[in-house]
C-alpha cells in the first residue's frame, strides 16, 4: 500500500546526513567533551561545530545556545528560569491561549508558585491582537512568552511588535519557536526576543535534543544543579549524538529553507484549495500568515478520528489536531479559543507537510479524502447535502 506521511508537525524524519554523523559520533568520537585530553577535545570540537550551526539558523551567537532534551524543556527553562529570576521585580506573566502544553503548563505551575498569569485571547485566525497585549501589560509584568507559529493551526503570531512593546518596558520576551525554526526565516535580533526554544525533531533532526537561545545578560536560574555544562545553566554530560544530530539538522534546515518553503508553501496551497473544492470544508487559521506545511480543516457533521483512522488504512498519516491531545474526543482547546463551536471543531483534520511530500501525493490524497468523508457523510445523521 502506498505510505504517504503527513504529519510532519508532530515529528519528522531523521535526515539520513544526520543519522550518519550520530552514528559517528557514537562509534568514533566517544569523548567526554569536558576532558582535557585528546578524546575529550575531539568530543569538543563536535559539540562546538553544531553549537556553531544552530547557532546560525536563528542568527544568535554560539554562547547563547543551550542545549535541552527537547523543545519542552527549553519552553520549560525559559518560563520557570526567568520568572523565578525576575520574582523581586514583580510577579505578573503573560501568554496567550493557543500555546503548547508545555508553555501552558508551566504557566499553570507558576500560578501554584504564587505568579500571576494573562492568557491573552486569538481572534478567528488564531492571532493574538497587539492591543490585547498592550491592555494586559502591567507594572509588575515580568515575562511574556507566545509562541512564534502554532502547532496546530500554522499561524504566525505577530512576535515582532510584541516584543517591540515589551522590551520598551523591560520585560523579557520568550517565543516557543519550535513550528517556525526551519520553516520561514527566524533569526532573534529581527524578531527582538530574550530567549526562544527550538527541537530538533521537528526539523529532520533526532528525538530528545533541542536548545533554548538565551540572549547575553538576560537573568534566568537553572531548573537543575550540577555541573558547570552549558554555561551553569543545564547541568549533565551532553547528549554528543543528539546535539551532533542537531547541528548537522540545523545546517541542512539552514541551506535548503528558501527553495523548501516555496515549494511547500505551493503544495500547501494546492492541498486547500483541493480540500475547499470539497463540500461542507473550512480551513483553519490564518489564509496567508500561517507556515508552508500546515493545513488544517474542519469537516461538517464528522469525528475528526473517524476521518484519521480512514486515512490510516489507506496509508494516510495525519493527525486531529496535536498529537499530544490525540486519543482524547476532546475537541482542541486551540479551535475553541478561535471561536470554533466544539461541534466542528471535532470534525478537525490536521495535514502538516515535509520534506518528502510531493504534488502526486497531494492529489492522491485529496482523491481519498473526498472518497472517505462522503462515506462518513452518508453514515451520518446530521448531514442534509441541501443544506451543505
Ligand atoms: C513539538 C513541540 C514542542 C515540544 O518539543 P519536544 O522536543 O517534543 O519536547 C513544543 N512546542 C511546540 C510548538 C511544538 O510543536
Amino acid at each position: 500500500m502506498k505510505q504517504v506521511y503527513l504529519d510532519h508537525g508532530a515529528t519528522t524524519p531523521v535526515n539520513p546526513d544526520v543519522a550518519a554523523a550520530m552514528i559517528a559520533c557514537l562509534q568514533d568520537h566517544f569523548g567526554n567533551p569536558s576532558s582535557l585530553h585528546g578524546f575529550g577535545r575531539d568530543a569538543k570540537q563536535f559539540l562546538d561545530e553544531a553549537r556553531t550551526n544552530v547557532a546560525a539558523l536563528i542568527g544568535a551567537h554560539p554562547e547563547e545556545i543551550i542545549f535541552t532534551s527537547g523543545g519542552t524543556e527549553a519552553d520549560n527553562m525559559a518560563i520557570l528560569g526567568v520568572a523565578r529570576a525576575m520574582r523581586k521585580k514583580g510577579n505578573h506573566v503573560i501568554t496567550s491561549a493557543v500555546e503548547h502544553h508545555a508553555v501552558l503548563d508551566t504557566c499553570l505551575a507558576l500560578q501554584k508558585e504564587g505568579f500571576e498569569i494573562t492568557v491573552l485571547p486569538v481572534d478567528a485566525y488564531g492571532q493574538v491582537h497587539i492591543d490585547d497585549f498592550e491592555r494586559a501589560l502591567r507594572e509588575e509584568t515580568v515575562l511574556v512568552t507566545i509562541m512564534h507559529a502554532n502547532n496546530e493551526v500554522g499561524t504566525i503570531q505577530p512576535i515582532k511588535e510584541i516584543a517591540r512593546m515589551a522590551k520598551a518596558k523591560g520585560i523579557i520576551v520568550h517565543t516557543d519557536a519550535v513550528q517556525s525554526v526551519g520553516k520561514i526565516p527566524v533569526d532573534v535580533n529581527e524578531l527582538g526576543v530574550d530567549l526562544l526554544s527550538v527541537s530538533a525533531h521537528k526539523i529532520y533532526g533526532p528525538k530528545g535534543i533541542g536548545c533554548l537561545y538565551v540572549r547575553k545578560g538576560t537573568k534566568m536560574l537553572p531548573l537543575m544543579y550540577g555541573g558547570g555544562q552549558e554555561r551553569q545553566r543545564r547541568p549533565g554530560t551532553e547528549n554528543m549524538p543528539g546535539i551532533v544530530g542537531f547541528g548537522v539538522a540545523a545546517a541542512i534546515a539552514a541551506r535548503e529553507l528558501p527553495a523548501e518553503m516555496d515549494r511547500l508553501t505551493k503544495l500547501r496551497d494546492r492541498l486547500i484549495a483541493g480540500l475547499l473544492a470539497l463540500p461542507a470544508v473550512r480551513l483553519n487559521g490564518h489564509p496567508t500568515e500561517r507556515v508552508s506545511i500546515n493545513v488544517n480543516a474542519c469537516f461538517h457533521y464528522i469525528e475528526g478520528e473517524a476521518l484519521l483512522l480512514a486515512l490510516d488504512m489507506r496509508g494516510i498519516a495525519a493527525s486531529s489536531g496535536s498529537a499530544c491531545s490525540a486519543g482524547s474526543m476532546d475537541p482542541s482547546y486551540v479551535l475553541l479559543a478561535m471561536g470554533i463551536p466544539p461541534e466542528i471543531a471535532r470534525g478537525s483534520l490536521r495535514l502538516t507537510l515535509g520534506r518528502g511530500t510531493t504534488a502526486e501525493q497531494i492529489d492522491y490524497v485529496l482523491g481519498v479524502i473526498a472518497e472517505i468523508t462522503e462515506k462518513l457523510r452518508a453514515m451520518s445523521p446530521l448531514y442534509n447535502p441541501n443544506k451543505g
